[in-house]
């Protein structure tokens, strides 16, 4: 007698079993009922350690002048020797190096990122994300983040998925916008 796999483990979920078509449900990402309070400690966890791990990459340039932080200053210089300046602005929180990654928009342009002081742990996490934080250079400061953050309202499904990647589904991400872009800009994700 041939016994099939489903008659062996009757309750088992057979993945060579093509006999019934999966339902829609099956195909779904695991992930795909979290809870926002399940989905905490897995951006806590992300987020710190993108962060422990741009810290390693920046370098100091005592040269690099400024008010520091609150009132700092940014410059990105490109491989094709353009000079793109960044400040911070109060109204929208825009820090002055996403003021000026955002007017550069492509990594690959980028040759060196200069602050006047160190990245807070907002902007740290994102030039983590786009690879760049090896080419950070600021003036010597504690980097410990102040009470305002922001990133342009139109490119902000594109900043939480980058600040998701590898992490979160992409419904997750789109259910619970708010929920990440809140927790992301207060900090309670800090190492
Ligand atoms: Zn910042």
């Amino acid at each position: 007698m041939v016994v099939s796999a489903r008659q062996r483990y009757p309750s088992g979920r057979f993945e060579h079993d093509k006999s019934k078509p999966q339902s829609k449900m099956d195909r779904q990402p695991r992930t795909r009922n979290r809870s926002w309070d399940a989905l905490q400690p897995v951006l806590t966890n992300r987020w710190s350690s993108l962060f422990s791990a741009a810290l390693e990459k920046w370098k100091e340039d005592q040269s690099l002048v400024g008010q520091g932080e609150g009132n700092c200053s940014a410059k990105i210089d490109t491989k094709s020797g353009v000079e793109v300046v960044g400040c911070f602005h109060a109204d929208t929180g825009i820090h002055a190096e996403i003021d000026a990654w955002l007017k550069v928009g492509d990594t690959s342009k980028v040759k060196k990122i200069n602050i006047s002081s160190a990245p807070c742990p907002r902007c740290a996490v994102v030039f983590e994300c786009l690879g760049l934080s090896a080419k950070v250079y600021h003036r010597p400061s504690s980097s410990r983040g102040g009470p305002s953050w922001g990133y342009p309202e139109a490119q902000r499904v594109e900043l939480l998925t980058l600040l998701c990647a590898g992490v979160l589904s992409g419904s997750e991400i789109d259910k619970y916008q708010d929920q990440i872009y809140n927790y992301f800009v207060g900090l309670a994700w800090k190492p």
